[in-house]
């Protein structure tokens, strides 16, 4: 027997549906204020069957899925891979001077804690 089904396909984070059981992130004690594009979601669906809540979802690409962002004049910190003195790459976080950072950047930096 099939099941029935209702699916939606929201187009962005603005979308009817597209936050419906995506729960709030916890909010990082580094980041400042909640993401202005995700609204603290950090993603949002991008299809969701309103009958079985199945959903697909995105990340935020402005805060990397946080839910929360950096403000005001605070470092902003990008993930980067440096060698480490043994010769093995490892991650690690650059944290740039806000008034350094374009604003059409700021969606690489606001890490999440390393
Ligand atoms: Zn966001």
């Amino acid at each position: 027997m099939p099941h029935a089904s209702n699916i939606v396909y929201p187009d962005g984070p603005d979308a009817p549906h597209a936050f419906d059981i995506v729960p709030l992130k916890p909010r990082n004690g580094t980041l400042d204020a909640m993401c202005p594009v995700c609204h603290g979601h950090g993603e949002w669906n991008v299809e969701i069957d309103l009958v079985s809540f199945r959903c697909k979802r995105a990340i935020c690409d402005r805060c990397s899925g946080a839910g929360w962002v950096e403000t005001g004049d605070d470092p902003v910190g990008f993930p980067d891979i440096e060698l480490a003195p043994n010769g093995q790459p490892h991650w690690v976080t650059n944290y740039i001077p806000r008034e350094d950072v374009d604003e059409e950047d700021l969606g690489g930096g606001n890490l999440l804690a390393p």
